[in-house]
């Protein structure tokens, strides 16, 4: 499983920490911070995480 730090993109309402998330993946750079601003863990992460990907 890649391990990285949690980061979250300020459009979404969810946040990622599996590298291998699509829509973690597809966050412009823009919308990029780090951190889980508070938010939940997105569920395909969280599946990928499950999946021990
Ligand atoms: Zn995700």
């Amino acid at each position: 499983m890649p391990r990285t730090s949690a980061w979250h993109s300020i459009k979404q309402s969810v946040h990622h920490n599996n590298t291998n998330c699509n829509t973690g993946n597809n966050i412009e750079k823009e919308n990029i911070r780090q951190g889980d601003g508070g938010k939940p863990l997105c569920k395909e992460c969280s599946d990928l995480n499950k999946e021990g990907k």
